[in-house]
């Protein structure tokens, strides 16, 4: 047996590429800190955009963190993280998702000389954690309640937060006009979590101000066939049928097969085709509903029949949008014509096809239920209106959160201060080694007022030092940067206000990535995923097909 020992021990396969210990660790900070500064200028009103396209010609401009980190597609293992996280702000809270990943990216910028000094990551992690979980019951202590409210001061507030989020966004310059259209939007669906109860409808052309709320549901015109123009557009108080069948004609005729014997007999069949689709025509008109709308088609033949009964219809709606009509007229879809109780049909105040640029819009408003919002969204570019899209969904979503959890805390770095402040404090009180990383934490906190400022063009340092001295002195723990005037001032008082739970979130999910990437200290990547990957480099360099790029391309070229 002893002789079949082999004196080397083969762990890995041949080729397998490690790479460990504080070289990696270091090597993954560096990574983190580079994607940091993809977006870092995008933080705050003074933010600048970034304009992304990839290679099959789409541009997208986008001011959102999480939105630039997915276009950005990194490939770095390490680096990837900082993009989840990003992610996952976005779903859990919508918005200060440039925050996170700041904040993720300066713990670790500032753990990096601790571990160049030969610090154990898990003494950093260790303090790190103490120091996240001291903020955020501090922030918590901190938040200021709109419970209590009347609705009238709770709006006012509500569009406060919006416009706070909307002020770093193409459309800033008119928040205050957005910000009350979301917070109207947001209290029309009421306590319903289903957010895709707020629409949002993009008509490209007119100015940002020809956008409007519809309290109820409004989408585009569906193809529509002939007959469609005699029927009337306008309706008070009409039934509403929703279908998920086809009327049309043709349908019948290819369902089954059929063989006659005498000629004759054809004319037999083509008139048992027509009643029945005149039978289910009658069946909606009896119903007594003037509209019937339908997921799928509705021919020439039922477009003429209905417009003759002077209803409107219209086939092929999407379904997300037909969910929409179904939840605010209180309709229920139906499967089949046979049997349409009254109860099935849903009703609203007014109907009306507008048209809206070069669209025509159906619009359904004054619904019973109520609980369903369209924002029909106007501008030029449609890069411009997407991106409005974007910054629309980031308020949306603060509204619904500062509505939910109802705790407000001040912005423009203001928490921030006060937060350092105190972990500064309790740092003092610490003996030992772990004294520097809560400083150290500390310190990285301040890295959202000093991007604010940096993006304005203020002169960091110097508001850096004034809000330092107004928060140590106990006297202004609300004040942050002033981003008119380059000073410092009350965030509160200025109503630059962010849901509690944004920061809260924020400052979870950055200690835990930077916690994350701390305790990694060896990558190992195996030779096929190395292949895999060599290759895919290999043709994307064919396919720019630059022979100068040749000898650049490392580790995947080897294989050409
Ligand atoms: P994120 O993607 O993290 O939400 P934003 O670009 O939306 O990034 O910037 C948010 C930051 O900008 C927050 O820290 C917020 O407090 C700050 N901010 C927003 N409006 C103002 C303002 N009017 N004055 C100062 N700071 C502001
Ligand atoms: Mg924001």
């Amino acid at each position: 047996m002893a002789s079949m020992l082999q004196p080397q021990i083969i762990l890995l396969k041949e080729g397998t590429d490690t790479a460990q210990g504080k070289g990696q660790l270091i090597s993954n900070i560096n990574a983190c800190t580079a994607v940091a500064d993809a977006v870092r200028t995008t933080l705050g009103p003074r933010g600048m955009d970034k304009l992304v396209h990839d290679e099959k010609g789409n541009t997208t401009i986008s001011n959102d963190g999480a939105t630039i980190m997915n276009l950005l597609d990194i490939v770095h293992p390490g680096a990837k993280i900082l993009a989840d996280i990003a992610r996952s702000q976005d779903s859990e809270v919508g918005d200060g998702t440039t925050t996170v990943v700041l904040l993720a990216a300066e713990f670790l910028k500032e753990a990096k000389p601790f571990v160049e000094d030969g610090v154990h990551p898990h003494n950093l992690i260790r303090s790190y954690r103490t120091a996240s979980t001291m903020a955020l019951k501090k922030i918590e202590e901190l938040a200021v309640s709109i419970e209590g409210k009347s609705l009238e001061e709770k709006k006012q507030l509500l569009s406060k937060c919006a416009a706070t989020t909307l002020s770093s966004k193409l459309i800033g310059g008119e928040k205050e006009f957005f910000a009350s259209m979301v917070v109207d939007a947001v209290i029309a669906i009421g306590n319903d979590d289903r957010l895709n109860l707020i629409g949002i409808k993009k008509v490209p052309g007119g100015t940002m101000r020809d956008s409007f709320l519809v309290k109820g549901v409004a989408f585009k015109k569906t193809f529509s066939y002939a007959g469609f123009e005699q029927q009337p557009k306008k309706f008070l108080s009409p039934k509403i049928l929703l279908l998920n069948i086809e009327l049309e004609l043709k349908s019948e005729k290819e369902n089954a097969e059929i063989r006659l014997s005498d000629p004759l007999q054809y004319q037999s069949i083509v008139d048992a085709e027509w009643n029945i689709i005149y039978d289910k025509l009658d069946k909606c008109v009896k119903s007594g509903a003037k509209i019937v709308l339908s997921r799928l088609a509705i021919g020439d033949l039922a477009t003429q029949y209905f417009a003759d009964k002077d209803i409107f219809c219209a086939g092929r709606v999407a379904e997300e949008d037909l969910k929409r009509v179904a939840a605010a007229t209180g309709a229920a879809v139906q499967t089949t014509v046979n049997n349409i109780i009254d109860e099935v049909l849903g009703s609203c105040e007014v109907f009306e096809e507008r048209q809206v640029g070069n669209e025509r819009f159906n619009i359904f408003s004054g619904c019973p239920s109520g609980q369903t919002a369209t924002i029909v969204l106007r501008g030029g570019a449609d890069q411009f209106i997407e991106e409005a899209e974007r910054s629309l969904h980031d308020a949306i979503m603060i509204v619904r959160r500062a509505l939910k959890n109802s705790t407000v805390v001040p912005g423009g770095g203001a928490i921030d201060m006060e937060i350092s402040k105190y972990l500064r404090q309790h740092a003092r009180t610490i003996a030992g080694k772990s004294q520097l990383f809560i400083n150290a934490y500390a310190k990285a906190l301040e890295v959202i007022p000093r991007q604010l400022c940096d993006n304005a063009g203020f002169d960091a340092t110097d508001v850096l030092n004034k809000l330092r001295q107004k928060h140590a002195s106990g006297e202004g723990p609300n004040y942050g940067v002033d981003i008119n005037t380059g000073g410092i001032a009350d965030s509160f008082a200025n109503f630059v206000w962010e849901p509690a739970v944004v920061k809260i979130n924020a400052i979870n999910a950055a200690t835990e990535a930077a916690c994350l990437i701390l305790s990694v200290d060896e990558t190992v990547k195996n030779p096929k995923s190395e292949s895999a990957q060599g290759e895919a480099a290999a043709s994307a360099m064919a396919g720019r097909g630059g022979p100068a790029m040749r000898g650049r391309g490392g580790r995947g070229m080897r294989r050409r």
